[in-house]
């Protein structure tokens, strides 16, 4: 048992930065540097002067505007070659913060308007550009393809059926993300049955905003094996001990969270009581430059605040690289990478 009053001094902060990290949970497009969109809007002669403030970052007031802000940056991503080069910037972001294994959040209804063969265009394009980074930077990717819950229950089937023609083993996984006021988790089992039959790995986001019985409809009405935040479960005890027992990962974005105002500070986040709690919480940054935060900044903080020390970080990467949604060979490829040198 570690001593509770252990401090990381300056050198260790420094060493659980730049740790190597497993991160499961980044949408794509909310990855997209502002630099990135700015120069590329630029280049299209579109004006998105209203989404930046001006030091360069996304300007945005609250969660819904943050939503508005997103499809209006997205917006200039049009092209397969538009979506390979925002994967190389974000790519090159992640593995300048030490992630050496990353799940990305794609959505076809970005990539080609959901239209199969279209999607199938881009898919190639990003898969290509990932493997190429793969080989220079160090870092795997995945994806996973996510429907958006605002969009509505049929967008999502036409969503799921993108994704199941391209399950394999670079798309590995299905997802549920977007708007969680709108709508129930029920309302998508057709297309999350879709997915699941293609041999796809299912999350969904759920407790962000809902509370505890959110969590729960995520997990006995979709069945799946990871939900995106989850973090509101905290607070009913029952929940808390259903994902604890059925062994459910929450990909816990802390950053994201203090930012948008789901809890007042890191200090008030329930992520240490969770993991005391038997249940599996990994780490990651949501929509990165959105919220301020990088990989590196999230182990920081977190180091910080509630005291965790390597051995911790450690657990959370192993914890996160059992539960990604990649092959054996690749899990274990990427292990070799969180090993110390
Ligand atoms: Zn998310």
């Amino acid at each position: 048992m570690k001593d509770p009053d252990w401090r990381a001094d300056e050198e260790t902060l420094d060493r659980i930065g730049r740790m190597p990290k497993v991160e499961l949970h980044l949408h794509f497009e909310g990855a997209a540097p502002p630099s990135f969109i700015r120069g590329l809007a630029k280049e299209k002669k579109v004006d998105l002067s209203r989404i930046f403030r001006p030091d360069g970052s996304y300007d945005y007031r609250d969660f819904w505007h943050f939503l508005e802000v997103y499809e209006a940056a997205t917006s200039v991503l049009k092209t397969p070659e538009d979506f390979a080069r925002l994967c190389r910037a974000v790519l090159e972001e992640s593995a300048a913060n030490g992630v050496v294994y990353s799940e990305t959040f794609l959505s076809p209804d970005f990539c080609g308007g959901g239209d199969v063969s279209a999607w199938k265009d881009y898919l190639l394009a990003i898969r290509e550009t990932a493997e190429e980074a793969e080989r220079d930077l160090g870092i795997t990717l995945r994806g996973i393809v996510t429907a958006i819950r605002h969009f509505g229950p049929d967008k999502a089937r036409q969503t799921a059926l993108c994704a199941a023609e391209t399950a394999g083993d670079w798309l590995t996984g299905f997802g549920l993300a977007g708007d969680e006021k709108k709508g129930k988790q029920r309302d998508f089992t057709w297309a999350f049955d879709c997915a699941r039959e293609a041999g796809l790995r299912l999350t969904s986001h759920a407790g962000e905003w809902n509370g505890p019985q959110e969590v729960r409809e995520a997990v006995e009405d979709l069945g799946v094996e990871r939900i995106g935040h989850g973090v509101r479960a905290w607070g009913d005890r029952a929940v808390v001990d259903m994902l604890a027992e059925r062994e459910i990962v929450l990909e816990v974005c802390p950053g994201s969270n203090v930012f948008l105002g789901v809890f007042p500070s890191l200090a008030a986040h329930p992520i240490a009581k969770l993991r005391k709690a038997g249940v599996k919480v990994t780490v990651s940054t949501d929509d990165p430059p959105f919220f301020h935060t990088t990989m590196r900044r999230e182990f920081e903080d977190l180091a910080k605040t509630f005291h965790w020390d390597e051995e911790v970080f450690d657990e959370l990467n192993r914890t996160a690289l059992d539960a990604a949604f990649c092959d054996a060979a690749t899990r274990d490829a990427v292990l070799k990478r969180l090993e110390p040198k």
